[in-house]
């Protein structure tokens, strides 16, 4: 095969090398335990949802919706599309199984999830989110102790300068109402928009908020508040959400522009924004959406939840040096053997160790004393052990530290029976 029709992968769609992937399954493991230690249960959709599952929950006039699923017909003709994100899943699979029938739900999820976007830092065809949906409450209390459990992962992921904002953006009516003034605001300013705002005009005015074009973000400046606009329920809950979020320590700013890509959300609305990473920017997003679960014909049940770019995330986290990135991937021993009698015991001392939860690896295949030791020393292990055929025939083995600065530990001699024993103290006093 010519270089030219070898197969790629595809455009905006990366493969996850092992160096890198130790990376991801310690982020996620640290986010899932988190996650467990609020009380939050996964739940784990199909990647592929029919296509008006998307289309009801999301918004036709979304960018998502508009021009960036991944849709097609399957065999029997049905309309499918790869997930563009989990919110809509979790909704759906809840009122399938009925886990909003008289029950409050914390549930969480992580996985790949598709838009069809112009690929660049930060930003992906394929890409992963991990995220949390809590269904049945209505208060503030929830939202404040979602966010705090944000802010815990990334205290403990060592994530730094990412801050949180905040708006409310109303319930339906004051939304309504909102729109209705932005709209006669912008339209005496036309000549001032650009082309996508007036497209918005008519089809998503509120998107028009976060236009990063400069001559529209100066009209805006004067452009009506949608704080000014919302119901004296509304005002209360954000306000005790602030409340709550001081109590808690938690630093915020107020952002009036702030509405979220997503046609689906009401009053509360939040995203955790990295000051360092160009343009994208937002690691973690998300509000609440109280009319999902109904439009998708369940029983009216509020929801509010987030979702985290890991892509995003890891890639901060690595330009940030940070210590999670650091972890020690190396095994702590390499066992070389020489012979079949050697490898047999070689492998049942690998069996005893991993057993005990040392990371051993072990040699595999033919290769010379000097040539498997170039291997332990590649491998970064701590400690070799070694069965050359005197060792074999007096069940021995022999421990040596590989690490530089270790290496004033002279190799000793041990009976394999011991070998647990030697190399759980030797790492430890090393
Ligand atoms: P953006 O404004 O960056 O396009 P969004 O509003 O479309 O984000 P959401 O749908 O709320 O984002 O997704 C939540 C998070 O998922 C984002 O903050 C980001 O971290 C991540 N994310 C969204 N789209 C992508 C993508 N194409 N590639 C990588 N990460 C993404
Ligand atoms: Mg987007």
């Amino acid at each position: 095969m010519s270089k030219s029709e070898q197969i790629k992968a595809i455009k905006g769609m990366k493969d996850i090398l092992p160096e890198d992937s130790a990376l991801w399954l310690d982020v996620e493991a640290l986010c899932a335990r988190v996650l467990d230690l609020h009380g939050y249960r996964q739940i784990r959709t199909p990647i592929l949802e029919r296509t008006h599952l998307f289309s009801r929950s999301i918004g036709d006039e979304t960018d998502i919706v508009a021009k960036e699923m991944y849709t097609f017909e399957d065999r029997d003709g049905k309309s499918l599309t790869l997930r563009p994100e989990g919110t809509a899943s979790c909704v759906r699979a809840g009122i399938e199984n009925g886990l909003f029938y008289n029950q409050l739900q914390r549930l969480w999820y992580v996985g790949p999830m598709f838009r069809h976007e112009n690929p660049q830092k930060g930003r992906y065809r394929q890409f992963s989110q991990i995220g949390a949906e809590a269904y049945g409450w209505m208060s503030p209390d929830i939202e404040a102790e979602m966010l705090s459990m944000v802010q815990q992962m990334f205290i403990e992921l060592g994530l730094e300068k990412t801050h949180l904002q905040i708006n409310s953006l109303g319930d339906q009516a004051a939304r309504a109402k909102y729109r209705e003034a932005l709209v006669d605001y912008l339209s005496e300013h036309r000549e001032q928009l650009d082309n996508d705002s007036l497209r918005r005009l008519e089809t998503n005015p509120l998107r028009i908020l976060d236009s990063k074009n400069e001559s529209v973000q100066a009209v805006l400046v004067n452009a009506p508040d949608i704080a000014d606009y919302l119901s004296e329920q509304s005002t209360a809950d954000f306000a005790q959400l602030q409340e709550y979020l001081q109590g808690l320590g938690i630093e915020y700013q107020l952002n009036s522009r702030l509405v979220r890509g997503l046609d689906y959300y009401n009053d509360t609305v939040f995203e955790w924004v990295n000051e360092d990473f160009g343009a994208q920017s937002t690691v973690c997003a998300g509000g609440r959406y109280d009319g999902m679960v109904a439009q998708l014909g369940g029983a009216a049940t509020p929801g509010f939840g987030f979702a985290m770019g890991l892509d995003r995330l890891i890639q901060i986290l690595l330009e940030q040096q940070a210590p999670i990135t650091q972890a020690n991937m190396h095994p702590d021993v390499f066992i070389i053997s020489i012979g079949t009698a050697a490898r047999q015991q070689a492998l049942v001392m690998q069996q005893q160790l991993t057993r005990a939860g040392k990371k051993a690896v072990l040699h595999c295949g033919a290769g010379s004393m000097k040539n498997q030791f170039k291997k332990a020393d590649k491998s970064g292990a701590r400690l070799a052990l070694i069965v050359g055929e005197e060792e074999a025939a007096s069940k021995t083995v022999g421990v040596k530290p590989l690490i530089a600065s270790d290496k004033a530990i002279e190799q000793q001699n041990i009976v394999q029976n011991d070998v647990l024993n030697a190399v759980t103290n030797l790492l430890e006093s090393l």
